[in-house]
């Protein structure tokens, strides 16, 4: 088996499409070599051989030494230099990369090579000492921790004591010698924490970094992030080994990142960051502040690359457009200079907000670049979400703390806490929180995840902060350098306001504000791009999309998303206002006859309003309104003025009450007297919702002039007679309220299928059905045969064990749900060629489970207001 991959110097072994095999980073470091970019060469080692490592108690393919040994020999020729030679040696990085870009793998170890012999041939053969030194302190810091395990801040603590003696505060002020001594005591820090040498033998040092990466695989942290990512364990990472090249030898020499265009707001700019004389991750480690690339972006006071370092600066230009034309998509490039020289480390496609997403998809469709269907797949659905969040009110009262970058746009307002697990903890329970880290790394991807916001006082636009928090849709201000956090006394200080754990603060990742308590927000406005990007999705869906809105602001936010009618308006909702809920009690309670009717009359008006305004304004939209669902015990009165209300109501005693809502307890009231169970036993209350639905109807068409055809659903229906019975009580109060009126009006009236049985007798319900409406919330809990009020205690084990591979209720069940509503829509539509077929669960807003409905053939997917757009665009993609 080929086990090494090499790349650069004119052998290029990989390609971009090998990612599989050779990880994100070593696929893509061969591409840009084989496309003729200045690549360092080096070689990539398999995932392959990571899964073999772990298949085989962790150990290495035997010919994989042999394979290394001849790559080593080529990077050797190719350099004009070997490795471990004492006059010029050879000195590599060890990176890992995995197909997708992983926080929690090995950090890249560089220079490795070097030692106590070989940086004194370094330093000859670079004419500079101080330049070998400081490349090093670095390795034997990188190795020490990365590969042996020593904490970073043992390193640090070191530095900055030697950095007060001397009266120091740039690293690149230390001389040669006092490098020297630093080293040594890292070798002293090292045996000391590890009771071991540091490895002077190169191969010891190269076989260490290796086994590092294939180590950290299974690292706890690299473990909860694939969990969080679904990305499975036997993907595995490769290793890449690659020729150093120095951004550190002075000032003719650089390192940076950037972006081929501005990963916030997507605008066609060059974007990044750079420092002169600085090597590896020092630009986002934030020790120094990383300077702007081009002139435009500069501030006064800052230097930019285009100008310290105009030919390499030109190069790097020239590389942009040629990525973007060969990858077609924005690139997020590393690179380092030496000697005026340009070299890239890495490209892939950049990670960027969801407003940069959308600009950047349109954008390059109108430059011909891409075409409008890669545009719909380039944006990913879910995260429109994060367009339709909230900015900060510009009307608002507000009391600015400081400005940090502004890394992740949005506004959000929250408690502060200074831990990711204090962040998890309070977000659990119910707050909102604001993370506040001094920097943050991968052990707090969690806790950013559970905040709201994430507030750094180091760090730049490419920071970790900043990169993971975009990539999460969390808001982010980076690099605030007033925020002075004291972890002991969890108290943080701004410019003289000090704010303890808990107090709140505002972000506003868009410009990189901070403020002081909570301040108000307002929605978000859709751009023009968003508008084009939806007109591009409406014309490529099959699917049609429908809100779930019963009240007239939840119909009104559906349309204004584009809503296409409403799949699903809950009538019990309706009932539990606070002019209504006392009838309703009493249409319940009430066993004299004239009584409970006068309660439902009282409430005909008010439905007939609710209807009358949904009507309005949905315009003529379809509406499918479903007849009362809820067990009858939910809307029992329960505290003692309630049940004392509803006595005096009907003029009976407290105790002769209580006793008739315990008589109306039920054990399991999701699996009781429910749906169309209680409209069948009940039969005045489906008649008073179906004529009030078809009075308000009638209402509306005539002051329209557009006819309202109303869809009737009814809830829980199990058998064919079930329907058949309800359809005609239905029918018959139809006909009776256009007699009265001596109208006529067009009417549906269909079933839910959201038992399983429904599913399976779909071919004889559906002799008395016009649509179904698939109820996916229910047809998940009674095909698990669960209840989702109850799942939480075992569900998220289920999950987090594998035991299902993700929350049915969140995404469909495709094997066990999904094939009874694939039963569902063969089996009705046998019988029933034009029977419509829509969904109405919590999937409808859901991309993966769209994928699924718009593969089985629905008509259309019904889904929360908000999720509008989201569906709008994972049906497009969903038919591409
Ligand atoms: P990450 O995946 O965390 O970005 P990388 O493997 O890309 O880690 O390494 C981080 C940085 O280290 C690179 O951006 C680059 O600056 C530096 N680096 C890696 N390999 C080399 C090399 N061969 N020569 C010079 N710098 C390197
Ligand atoms: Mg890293
Ligand atoms: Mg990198």
């Amino acid at each position: 088996t080929k086990w090494v991959y090499s790349f650069g110097n004119g052998l290029n072994e990989g390609r971009a499409e090998m990612r599989n095999l050779l990880g994100g980073k070593g696929a893509n470091l061969a591409e840009m070599a084989s496309i003729g970019l200045p690549v360092p060469p080096g070689f990539t080692i398999t995932t392959e051989v990571c899964s073999a490592f772990y298949d085989n108690g962790r150990k290495y393919p035997d010919d994989l030494h042999a394979q290394v040994g001849a790559a080593m020999q080529r990077i050797e020729e190719a350099m004009g230099l070997r490795f471990g030679d004492a006059d010029a040696p050879l000195l590599v990085s060890v990176r890992s990369g995995a197909r997708v870009s992983m926080p929690g793998m090995m950090d890249t170890v560089l220079n490795l090579g070097l030692n106590d012999t070989t940086v004194e041939g370094l330093a000859r053969s670079s004419g500079d000492e101080r330049f070998a030194w400081d490349s090093y302190r670095r390795f034997v810091q990188m190795y020490g921790s990365v590969v042996m395990g020593v904490a970073h801040h043992h390193f640090e603590d070191v530095l900055d004591q030697f950095k007060r003696t001397l009266g120091v505060v740039d690293d690149t002020a230390i001389s040669a010698t006092q490098w020297r001594e630093v080293v040594k005591a890292y070798h002293e820090i090292i045996s000391e924490h590890t009771g071991q040498e540091f490895p002077s033998d190169p191969q010891a040092q190269l076989w260490g970094a290796i086994g590092a990466v294939f180590g950290s695989w299974m690292n706890p942290r690299a473990n909860t992030y694939r969990k969080l990512h679904d990305i499975p364990a036997s993907w595995g990472t490769a290793v890449n080994v690659q020729s150093m090249v120095f951004g550190n030898m002075g000032d003719d020499c650089a390192t940076g990142v950037c972006f081929t265009r501005d990963p916030s707001t997507g605008e066609d700019v060059f974007y990044g960051e750079y420092l002169v004389n600085a090597q590896g991750e020092d630009v986002v480690a934030g020790i120094r502040t990383p300077q702007p690339m081009s002139r435009a972006r500069a501030e006064e006071g800052q230097n930019p690359m285009e100008t310290v370092l105009p030919d390499a600066y030109a190069e790097l230009l020239r590389v942009r457009s040629l990525l973007e034309g060969h990858y077609h998509d924005m690139q997020d490039i590393e690179f380092t200079v030496q000697r005026n020289v340009l070299y890239l480390l890495q490209t892939r496609n950049g990670k960027r907000t969801a407003a940069a997403a959308l600009k950047i998809a349109i954008d390059m469709a109108r430059e011909g670049l891409i075409s409008k269907e890669d545009a719909i797949c380039r944006v990913p659905a879910t995260s429109l979400d994060q367009l339709l969040h909230p900015a900060l009110d510009p009307k608002a009262e507000r009391v600015q703390l400081t400005r940090g970058l502004p890394a992740s746009p949005g506004a959000a307002s929250g408690a502060v806490v200074f831990t990711a697990e204090e962040c998890e903890a309070r977000a659990a329970r119910g707050e909102d929180v604001i993370l506040v880290r001094v920097e943050t790394s991968p052990e707090d991807v969690h806790g950013m995840h559970a905040a709201r916001g994430v507030l750094t006082a180091r760090g730049g636009m490419t920071s970790h902060a900043a990169v993971v928090a975009r990539g999460m849709g969390r808001v982010c201000v980076a690099g605030a350098g007033s925020v002075h956090i004291d972890y002991t006394t969890m108290v943080m200080t701004i410019d003289g306001h000090s704010i303890a754990e808990g107090e709140w603060i505002t972000l506003d990742g868009s410009t990189g504000a901070v403020y002081l308590g909570r301040v108000a927000t307002i929605p978000p406005i859709l751009s023009d791009d968003f508008n084009t990007l939806m007109g591009w999705a409406d014309a490529t869906r099959r699917l049609g999309v429908r809100a779930n809105a019963e009240t007239p602001d939840d119909a009104k936010t559906a349309r204004r998303f584009g809503a296409e009618g409403i799949g699903l308006a809950r009538t019990e909702h309706m009932f539990f206002g606070p002019d209504r809920i006392g009838l309703v009690r009493q249409m319940i309670i009430a066993d004299d006859e004239a009584v409970r009717q006068r309660a439902i009359n009282a409430l005909l008006t008010f439905q007939r309003d609710d209807f009358v305004s949904i009507f309005r304004i949905m315009a003529g939209l379809p509406v499918t309104v479903r007849l009362l669902d809820p067990p009858l015990h939910e809307f029992l009165p329960h505290a003692e003025g309630e049940i004392a209300e509803v006595a005096t109501a009907l003029g009976r005693t407290v105790e002769e009450i209580r006793a008739r809502c315990a008589s109306l307890a039920e054990a399991n009231p999701m699996l009781g007297h429910r749906g169309c169970r209680l409209g069948l036993t009940n039969p005045e209350i489906y008649a008073m919702q179906v004529r009030a639905l078809i009075e308000a109807a009638l209402q509306v068409s005539d002051e329209t002039g557009k006819g309202i055809v109303p869809e009737i659903m009814i809830p829980l229906v199990a058998t064919k007679a079930e329907l058949e019975v309800a359809r005609r009580a239905a029918e018959a109060e139809i006909i009776s309220v256009l007699q009265e009126r001596g109208a006529s009006l067009d009417y549906r009236i269909g079933t839910m299928i959201e038992l399983p049985r429904a599913a399976i007798q779909a071919g004889e319900i559906a002799h008395h059905a016009d649509f179904f409406s698939f109820g996916t919330n229910d047809l998940t809990q009674t095909t698990f045969g669960l209840s989702r009020d109850d799942a939480g205690s075992f569900l998220p084990f289920y999950v987090d064990h594998g035991l299902l591979p993700k929350d049915p209720f969140v995404s469909i069940d495709r094997d066990g749900v999904g094939a009874l509503v694939r039963m569902g829509v063969e089996r009705g539509r046998a019988t029933h060629p034009g029977l419509k077929l829509g969904i109405c669960g919590e999937h409808g807003g859901d991309p993966d489970s769209i994928a699924f409905f718009e593969a089985v053939g629905l008509d259309y997917v019904s889904c929360s207001p908000f999720r509008v757009p989201v569906a709008r665009l994972a049906a497009a993609q969903a038919a591409l």
